[in-house]
């Protein structure tokens, strides 16, 4: 441990020592990292926890309601596929009809709407995803 000498009375003193062994002079403390401060809360009897809870079904009930309100109606999925992948490919999505081997179909969720395309032998992808008012156009 390194050592230097205590500016009081010049013994060799550690550098550590938060004051002089010889002659009690106060030295400086070598800076350490602060320590975490811990508060400690005050215990609300149990509501805080089922309070917290309720708080955060009220937030999760409240975004619910907000995306079911700004969901992407069909015609605005329709209209997101035709815009970004050509009125070619989107014609099918368009009309809503089977074109070619395609059928493509709007599926209403509770919280978000799609627009999938069927094609022969089940196969099913998912073009477009609305939600909270915006429109995800899936790339081909
Ligand atoms: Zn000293």
């Amino acid at each position: 441990m390194p050592l230097e000498p205590c500016p009081a009375c010049g013994q060799q003193v550690s550098v550590r020592a938060p004051h002089c062994p010889h002659c009690g002079h106060p030295l400086a403390v070598p800076a350490t990292p602060p320590q975490p401060v811990v508060i400690e809360r005050p215990q609300q009897g149990g509501l805080g926890a089922a309070g917290c809870v309720l708080f955060l079904i009220l937030l999760a009930v409240v975004a619910g309601v907000a995306a079911a309100a700004t969901k992407p109606d069909e015609a605005a999925l329709r209209n997101a596929v035709v815009a970004k992948h050509g009125v070619g490919f989107g014609i099918g999505a368009a009309i809503g009809e089977t074109i070619g081997t395609a059928k493509y179909t709007y599926h209403d969720y509770i919280l978000f709407s799609t627009l999938t395309m069927h094609g022969i032998g089940g196969s099913e992808r998912t073009l477009a995803t609305g939600y909270f008012g915006q429109v995800s156009v899936a790339a081909l």
